[in-house]
C-alpha cells in the first residue's frame, strides 16, 4: 500500500479536542493507556495461540518496553502482542467502534471540567498520545502476517493520519510519542518508572526499561541497553490481602473504571469449593452517566488462570448490579470460554449467585454500620444507585429479603425529600391496631404528598411510603408483604383503617352513606362511563373527591406510566369517592348545576392525582359558567 492520507472520523476529532484542551491536569494517564492497550495485544494473542500456537511465532514470552530518547524527545512503548494489519490500523486508530461513543458524546456539557471526568470515566485510550505528544508514529505488523505487510500509521492528532505498508520483521506494535515543547519532564527514566508503578504494577506481563547508570566524569545518568522488570508484574487479585494496602486497591479500581474517585467499598476474597474462583469487586462512589441503560455490559472482567478472557462478561452479575466494577478469576473454566457458553455454566451460575451475595453484604455493611460516615455511605448510594438495586426485587428472588431491607423510600415521616426509611424502620414505627404499610404513588413528591387520598392517613397520623420512581410500579408488583405485613395502596380498594378506626366513627360512616344515597345515584348517572362507582368515603378530611381504582384493577399512575412509555394499557374506570362532609358536595343536592358539578367533581379528583383530563375545554367551560352562576 502507498502511502495514504485518510480522515479522522468526526466522534474521533470531538475526542482529540477534548483529549488536548481538557485533561491537562492529568497528563501522565497516557502511559497507562498504552501499556495497558499494549497489555490488552498481548492478552488477545495468547488467546488466539490457544487455537494456533505457530502465532508466537517461536516467541512465547510476551513483555511490553518502555524507552525514551532525550535527544529526539520521544518515548516508545513496544509490545510483542497480535499486532495491528494495514486495515486494523486504519479502523482501530481512525474511528471509535465502542458503542457507548454516541451516548458518552451527547453527555458532554462543554465545561471542562466535568468533561474531563467523563472522558476519564470513558476511558480516551489510545488518543490519550497526544496530550503530551504533538506527533504519533505507530509501528506494527500482525502476528501471522509476513514482515513485508507491516504498517506505519502517523498523525500530528488533528483532522487526519497517513499509513502506509512498511517492512517490520519483529510482530506487534510500537507506538512512538514526539513530544510537545514543554513536556520534557518525561524524559527521565526515574519519571517514567514512578507512572509506571503508580498505574500498572498490576500488569501481569513484565513491563521492561532500560537501567540507568550515574557517569561520575559526565555528571549525568547515562542509559544502558540492559532491559529490567519495573512492575511487579502479579495480578494485585492473585496476591494475598495482607499484602495489599488500601492505597494499592483504590489506584486499582480507578484504572479498571476509569473513576477518578475512590470506591465505596470493596471486597476480595478467595472461594474455595464446588466452584474455584477470586473474585475482587468494587462498589463505585457515584454512578456512571449510563447506569440507567439495562443494555450495558457489566463492569466486570473475566480471568481464566490469570488469563484475561474478557471485559464485561455480564454472564457474572445480575443486571440490577451492572454498576459493580472489579475482576472475577476462576479456576474452573476452561479458556476458551465464549460468551454463549458463560450464560449456561453451572460454574458461572454459581459464581453470580456468590459474588451477588457479596455485593449484597457489602451494601449490608454499610446501611447497618454503627459508625456515622459509613452509614452515610449507604445514604449516599442509595441516592445515585437506589432505583437500579430496586430492578433486582424482580430479577434475583433468591435474595428478596435482603434487597427488601436495603431498600430506603421517601415517607410522610418527614417532608419526603429524601428516600431514607427502611421498611424496618417503617414497621417499628406503625401504630398500635395497624396492619398494613400503607403507600401512594404518584409521578411527583408533591403530587404525592397532597393527594387527598392521604388526607385520613395525615389525620390520624399513620405514616405512608410517597413512591415517585418510575419503577416503583413494577416494585411494588413484585413486593406485596414486609414482615408479614401487606402492602396497600392508599388509592386502591376502600379503605378499611380496620382496627385503627374506632366503633362510633364507623356507625357515622354508614349513617352517612345511607342518608346520602340519592344524591349518589344521581352522581353515578351524571357520570356513566367515566365512573365505574360513586361511593362516600371516610378518607377524606379537607378534599371534596378522589378518585380510587377498584382492588385488583390497575392505578391510575400505573395506566399513565404505560401510556406514556407506548404502551397500552386496559381501561378501567376509577371509582369517585365523595367526602359527605364537604361544602362543595353539600351543596351538589340542591344545585341547579348537578351535572356540571359532578363532572367538575370527577376532573378535579383526576387533576389532584397528577392526572390529565381527556377534554380540558369542556371542564374550562363547565367551571366558567358556575363562576357565573
Ligand atoms: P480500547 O483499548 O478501549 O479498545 P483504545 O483507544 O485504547 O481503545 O485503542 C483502540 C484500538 O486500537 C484497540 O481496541 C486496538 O484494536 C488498537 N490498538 C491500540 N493499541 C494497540 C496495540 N499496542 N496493539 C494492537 N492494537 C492496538
Ligand atoms: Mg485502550
Amino acid at each position: 500500500m502507498d502511502k495514504q492520507t485518510l480522515s479522522f472520523q468526526a466522534e474521533v476529532k470531538q475526542i482529540l479536542h477534548l483529549v488536548t484542551h481538557s485533561l491537562y491536569s492529568n497528563k501522565e494517564i497516557f502511559l497507562r493507556e498504552l501499556i495497558s492497550n499494549a497489555s490488552d495485544a498481548c492478552d488477545k494473542l495468547r488467546f488466539e495461540a490457544l487455537d494456533k500456537p505457530e502465532l508466537y511465532e517461536g516467541q512465547s514470552e510476551l513483555q511490553v518496553r518502555v524507552a525514551f530518547d532525550a535527544t529526539a524527545k520521544t518515548i516508545t512503548i513496544t509490545d510483542n502482542g497480535i499486532g495491528l494489519s494495514a486495515d486494523e490500523a486504519v479502523a482501530n486508530l481512525g474511528t471509535i467502534a465502542k458503542s457507548g461513543t454516541r451516548e458518552f458524546m451527547s453527555a458532554l456539557q462543554g465545561d471542562q471540567k466535568k468533561d474531563a471526568q467523563l472522558i476519564g470515566q470513558f476511558g480516551v485510550g489510545f488518543y490519550s498520545g497526544f496530550i503530551v505528544a504533538d506527533k504519533i508514529t505507530v509501528e506494527s505488523r500482525r502476528a501471522g502476517l509476513p514482515p513485508e505487510q507491516g504498517v506505519r500509521w502517523t498523525s500530528e492528532g488533528a483532522g487526519d493520519f497517513e499509513v502506509e505498508t512498511i517492512s517490520r520483521p519483529e510482530r506487534g506494535t510500537s507506538v512512538v510519542l514526539h513530544l510537545r515543547e514543554g513536556e520534557e519532564e518525561f524524559l527521565s527514566g526515574w519519571k517514567l518508572k514512578s507512572i509506571v508503578s503508580k498505574y500498572s504494577d498490576h500488569i501481569s506481563l513484565p513491563i521492561l526499561m532500560q537501567k540507568e547508570e550515574w557517569d561520575a566524569e559526565a555528571a549525568k545518568q547515562v542509559v544502558k541497553d540492559e532491559w529490567a522488570p519495573v512492575n511487579k508484574a502479579a495480578a494485585l487479585w492473585a496476591r494475598p490481602k495482607s499484602e495489599i494496602t488500601k492505597e494499592q486497591y483504590e489506584e486499582f479500581y480507578k484504572q479498571i473504571s476509569y473513576d477518578t474517585e475512590a470506591p465505596l467499598a470493596y471486597t476480595h476474597n478467595r472461594v474455595e469449593g464446588r466452584s474455584e474462583y477470586t473474585q475482587l469487586l468494587y462498589i463505585p462512589a457515584k454512578a456512571p452517566f449510563d447506569l440507567w441503560n439495562r443494555d450495558k455490559r457489566g463492569g466486570v472482567k473475566l480471568y481464566v488462570k490469570r488469563v484475561f478472557i474478557m471485559d464485561d462478561a455480564e454472564a457474572l452479575m445480575p443486571v440490577y448490579l451492572r454498576f459493580v466494577k472489579g475482576v472475577i478469576d476462576s479456576s474452573d473454566l476452561p479458556l476458551n470460554v465464549s460468551r454463549e457458553l458463560l450464560q449456561e455454566s453451572r460454574d458461572v451460575k454459581a459464581i453470580r449467585e456468590g459474588s451477588s451475595k457479596r455485593v449484597l453484604s457489602m451494601l449490608e455493611g454499610l446501611a447497618e454500620s454503627d459508625d456515622a460516615a459509613e452509614k452515610q455511605k449507604y445514604a449516599d448510594f442509595w441516592k445515585d444507585f437506589g432505583v437500579v438495586l430496586k430492578e433486582g426485587i424482580g430479577e434475583d428472588f433468591a435474595n428478596r429479603e435482603r434487597l427488601t431491607r436495603l431498600y430506603r423510600f421517601s415517607t410522610t415521616h418527614d417532608d419526603g425529600s429524601v428516600q431514607n426509611v427502611s421498611l424496618t424502620e417503617y414497621v417499628a414505627r406503625m401504630k398500635e391496631g395497624q396492619d398494613a404499610i400503607y403507600y401512594v404513588t404518584a409521578d411527583t413528591l408533591a403530587t404525592a404528598r397532597n393527594s387527598p387520598q392521604l388526607e385520613i392517613f395525615k389525620k390520624k397520623g399513620i405514616e405512608v411510603l410517597l413512591l415517585t420512581d418510575r419503577v416503583d410500579e413494577w416494585l411494588l408488583s413484585h413486593l406485596y408483604e414486609f414482615d408479614g405485613h401487606a402492602l396497600q395502596s392508599v388509592a386502591k380498594g376502600s379503605v378499611d383503617l380496620g382496627k385503627l378506626e374506632d366503633e362510633a366513627e364507623k356507625k357515622q360512616a354508614e349513617e352517612v352513606a345511607t342518608a346520602f344515597k340519592p344524591t349518589l345515584d344521581r352522581l353515578k348517572e351524571a357520570l356513566k362511563g367515566r365512573a365505574k362507582d360513586v361511593r362516600v368515603t371516610t378518607r377524606l378530611v379537607d378534599s371534596p373527591a378522589c378518585l380510587v381504582a377498584e382492588e385488583g384493577d390497575m392505578s391510575g399512575h400505573l395506566a399513565r406510566l404505560l401510556k406514556q412509555s407506548g404502551q397500552g394499557a386496559p381501561k378501567a374506570e376509577p371509582i369517585l369517592e365523595v367526602n359527605a362532609e364537604h361544602a362543595l358536595v353539600k351543596r351538589l343536592e340542591s344545585s341547579a348545576h348537578f351535572d356540571d358539578l359532578a363532572n367538575i367533581l370527577f376532573d378535579q379528583a383526576l387533576l389532584a392525582e397528577g392526572g390529565q383530563l381527556e377534554d380540558p375545554a369542556s371542564y374550562v367551560k363547565r367551571v366558567n359558567a358556575l363562576l357565573l352562576a
